[in-house]
């Protein structure tokens, strides 16, 4: 073990307690993004980071207020010019603590009881950003090997709806090789996870018409072609017997799973059993080549989210509607793009849409999927760490959500490596907020390896 790092991990050890205070006058600022009332709050913790980064000596930090709550920006250069550079991402941001009666202690307030950690945020993820900015200050005092940013956001919790624009008007600020973000969770405490994908999300409404006024069915049923039908048909195309979907292209793009991602893959653990009975539907649908866990997370999707056609009140009405609607998304996989897919579904309704009806496609909001290959270095790097202080390999996992912030860097060529030290019964959103201590020092320990590793 090289003398640096041995040093760094020997201070966090030493620091241990200084750590979690600081961490304690984070949580006590109830910085929720989502109620007015704390906007003053949102400041101040923003500004509680940002001395933090000052503190540590870094050479540039600032608040970026293009967004709705301020961004914290810093950067902390290693010595060697040459080094790669790092963007750790955080957000400072919780959810209300309400209701408050389940809180068992007072939510902003940490609470140590045993080896947990009780509050607010403490798991999503004011401990998490509390344990990069320890590692952070660990490899400092013993010799930094890279260069250092930070992004700080307080719009997580909101769907970060200003983030892309304090990125496009501090671009080169935010330029690294790749970013750190330690929002992800683990699967158990013995369970280190490495999360290197997450799906993309394009967002249409389909509409189609045909007369140019609801018609009486005695009289033109029979002869005019029902908008409400002929969108139920459009629909019905979308997907075969196999639930693969149709669209002309749509898979094209789709890096194809490896044997070996597979394996990984099928290395998560993911029950069946227990996913039905928390949806409660009456059986599984979809892609028979794939698991559930696959289908889920790493296989492209089309759903119909909403639809919207003629008379839905009560009693009866014997109308062909002038037109109808339907929400449809699709979740996306490396590599297709919004874009791609949007045309993928416009062609596919060039070739499919009879000419007895009208249609428009709207595209709303899109964001690429993010994934970075779980061989590439840095990846292996956080695996490494990770192996070293767990003394076990990681689990890669893949996401099927979309975060938003993760998107938004991948748009600008920022892939993002996911980790974090929160556990299954984190209750992150809900009351009793925890993180097993013992599992947050090895994170700790971990970012220290990660650091040195790359
Ligand atoms: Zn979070």
């Amino acid at each position: 073990m090289s003398d640096s790092r041995a040093q760094a991990l020997a201070y966090v050890q030493r620091h241990l307690a200084d750590f979690e205070a600081a961490l304690g006058e984070l949580i006590a600022i109830p910085s929720i993004s989502t109620d007015p009332a704390h906007k003053d709050d949102m400041r101040r913790a923003a500004q509680w980071l940002a001395d933090r980064l000052q503190r540590l000596g870094a050479q540039r930090v600032a608040l970026f207020d293009e967004g709705v709550h301020p961004l914290v920006f810093g950067e902390l250069r290693a010595e060697r010019d040459d080094a790669p550079t790092v963007l750790v991402y955080g957000h400072y941001d919780v959810q209300p603590a309400e209701p408050l009666d389940p809180w068992e202690t007072p939510p902003f307030e940490l609470v140590r009881r045993g080896d947990m950690l009780y509050a607010r945020g403490v798991a999503d993820m004011k401990g998490q950003v509390m344990a990069a900015l320890a590692a952070v200050e660990a490899v400092r005092a013993a010799g930094q090997p890279v260069h250092f940013k930070f992004l700080f956001e307080g719009e997580e919790e909101i769907g970060s709806p200003g983030v892309a624009r304090v990125l496009e008007a501090h671009a080169d600020d935010f330029a690294a090789a790749f970013c750190l973000n330690p929002d992800a969770g683990m699967h158990d405490r013995d369970m280190p996870s490495i999360t290197y994908a997450l799906r993309g999300l394009a967002y249409f409404e389909l509409w189609v018409s045909g007369p140019s006024h609801d018609l009486h069915s005695g009289l033109y049923g029979g002869a005019i072609h029902n908008p409400a039908q002929a969108l139920a048909e459009l629909i019905a195309g979308m997907h075969d017997a196999q639930g693969r979907v149709t669209l002309p292209g749509f898979y094209d793009a789709v890096r194809p799973l490896s044997d070996e991602e597979r394996q990984r893959l099928a290395q998560v653990p993911f029950d069946d059993e227990a996913f039905l009975q928390q949806a409660g539907a009456p059986g599984l649908w979809g892609e028979p080549d794939y698991s559930v866990y696959e289908r889920t997370t790493a296989r492209p999707t089309v759903e119909v989210n909403g639809l919207l056609a003629g008379f839905t009140g009560e009693g009866s009405k014997t109308i062909i509607p002038a037109r109808a609607m339907a929400k449809i998304s699709m979740r996306l996989v490396a590599d297709q793009t919004p874009e791609h897919a949007a045309a993928s579904l416009r062609r596919y309704l060039e070739q499919h849409a009879p000419p007895t009806v009208r249609w428009e496609l709207v595209e709303m909001v899109g964001a690429p999927p993010a994934y970075v290959d779980m061989h590439a270095p840095q990846v292996q790097a956080l695996a490494q760490a990770l192996q070293a202080v767990w003394q076990r390999e990681p689990l890669y996992v893949r996401g099927g959500g979309t975060i938003p912030i993760v998107a938004e860097l991948q748009r600008r060529g920022i892939p993002s490596v996911l980790t974090g030290f929160a556990l299954p019964g984190a209750n992150a959103h809900g009351p009793n907020e925890n993180l097993h201590r013992p599992t947050w020092q090895k994170g700790i320990q971990a970012l220290v390896h990660f650091f040195y590793n790359l």
